[in-house]
């Protein structure tokens, strides 16, 4: 099979990466070694960053790409790569539009701590991907293949990256390129050995990526030696369900889950009912402290107040739907929660006491909760999560330059070789911002898929 460009991996990058090509005409072949697409994309709940869009406007909210670009690099402690976030802040607004005229319908979240500006664009959960996924479909010049896993890349007799070498139901075969490769094969959170390699201290986290996102597209551009950017930046997320504590509960769902009662005032504490983080921290750095408790167990305590701010949309604010999938547990009293959660209950209704205290006198001593949450813990009925730090993505990768071009150890670009989503490294730099993991996917898969054949700048 010949076709004009082949895309690896069908999450948000690449399907966004072959709709937008075929758009403008390339014959298409986007490959999937799962059976069905969407990877990480249709798990994430979450919401993409854009900035300066017509619903923002509309809105009356105040907001343009270089408060955008500045954001980002400021939660990436300015490790992240100029190049890369370029790419990102100069094409959101194009996707942001692009995707609206693929009718998906957006709506804003409300402000919080990580994202004070409402730019977070939100809308259920894997819609994004699936509306992509079914224009691609549709289109006569693109091919879909489920089933399908690249094994390698093939480079032509000129050096440039020609064709992808799969398996395909068991059997090898070759397909090419004429105009390039994108890789959207999406991070490693799923690889036991990549993970011991570049994040050994995650390697016990919940695993929450698609389960087919082992990094091949790490390993297969690394044989045509890909620089890698970022690796010692991975970090989990604060919040993923505790699976295991859920057995034999009335749970009817067989993937973790993100949920988030903690960022709208319910409280954290441990197996022996003691608080250990300011709750108003980041999601990430909870997670980090989270992992050092017994058995890097976290429970999220939180009552009828926060119960009432739970909104469908995004899904870890969705505390009412948690509770109807048996995720999260309900009882009267916190003395009987804290017995349904096996939790030490004179050491739950100690801290809670105290922390009531801290919220009517709107000061947290023992750990900073600014203005301490807000909310007090006392309208019953009371409710428990018991959560861990969870892998939702891995954030580093190959480095790509200013067209999404795959570059090399020696800096110089791999003809024919590009790169969009989660398997892209240096955009995030140390730090995640809340919505780049989509927002990346599809601002360069749509991108890429409008780079491709472009020679190198
Ligand atoms: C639970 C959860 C919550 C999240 N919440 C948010 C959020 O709120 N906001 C946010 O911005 N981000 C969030 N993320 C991160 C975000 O979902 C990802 O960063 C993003 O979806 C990655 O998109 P992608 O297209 O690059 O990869 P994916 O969507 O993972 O797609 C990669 C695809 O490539 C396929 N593939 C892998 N190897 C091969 C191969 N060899 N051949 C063919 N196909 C292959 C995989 O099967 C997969 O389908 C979350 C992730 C999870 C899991």
């Amino acid at each position: 099979m010949t076709v004009d460009v082949v895309v690896i991996g069908a999450g948000l990058a690449g399907n966004a990466a072959a709709c937008t090509a075929a758009e403008r005409g390339a014959t298409v072949c986007l490959l999937e070694k799962g059976g069905s697409f969407g990877g990480s994309s249709v798990r994430a709940g979450g919401g993409l960053l854009f900035a300066g869009t017509d619903l923002q406007k509309k809105l009356g909210v105040d907001d343009d790409a270089e408060r955008l670009r500045a954001a980002i690099v400021a939660a990436g402690q300015a490790k992240n790569d100029p190049v890369v976030v370029g790419a990102y802040v100069e094409n959101q607004l194009d996707t942001y539009e692009w995707l609206c005229a693929h009718g998906i319908e957006f709506s804003l979240a409300p402000p919080n701590a990580d994202v004070p500006t409402p730019r977070l664009h939100v809308t259920p959960q894997g819609h994004l991907t699936r509306v992509v996924h079914s224009r691609l479909v549709e289109m006569p010049n693109a091919t879909y293949r489920p089933h399908t896993r690249a094994r390698r890349l093939r480079r032509g007799d000129d050096g440039r990256v020609a064709g992808v070498a799969v398996t395909h139901d068991g059997v090898d075969t070759e397909i090419a390129a004429r105009h390039g490769v994108i890789v959207a094969s999406g991070g490693f959170s799923r690889s036991p050995e990549l993970l011991q390699t570049f994040a050994p201290e995650w390697a016990g986290a919940v695993k929450m990526g698609g389960p087919d996102n082992t990094g091949d597209g790490l390993r297969m551009a690394g044989a045509l030696g890909a620089q890698l950017v970022d690796m010692g930046y991975i970090e989990a997320t604060f919040g993923a369900s505790a699976d295991d504590f859920h057995a034999g509960t009335s749970r009817n769902e067989p993937e973790p889950r993100l949920l988030f009662p903690h960022a709208a005032g319910a409280v954290v504490v441990n197996r022996l009912g003691r608080r250990f983080v300011n709750e108003g921290l980041n999601y990430k750095a909870i997670g980090r402290i989270c992992a050092d408790q017994p058995d890097g167990l976290g429970f999220q305590i939180f009552d009828r107040q926060v119960m009432e701010r739970s909104q469908p949309v995004p899904t870890p604010r969705d505390y009412a739907g948690a509770l109807a999938d048996g995720l999260v547990v309900q009882a009267p009293t916190i003395g009987a929660l804290a017995r349904a959660l096996g939790i030490d209950p004179g050491g739950l209704e100690a801290t809670i006491a105290a922390y009531n205290d801290f919220v009517r006198a709107r000061h947290d001593p023992d750990w900073g909760r600014p203005t301490a949450g807000g909310v007090t813990v006392e309208a019953p009925p009371f409710y428990g999560f018991p959560c861990r730090a969870g892998l939702t993505a891995t954030y580093c990768g190959v480095k790509v330059d200013a067209n999404l071009h795959v570059v090399d150890v020696f800096e110089e670009p791999i003809e024919g070789l590009y790169a969009a989503g989660e398997v892209v490294g240096g955009f995030h730099g140390a730090g995640y911002l809340t919505g780049t993991g989509l927002g990346k996917a599809a601002v360069f898969g749509h991108f890429a898929g409008r780079s491709v054949g472009r020679p190198a700048p």
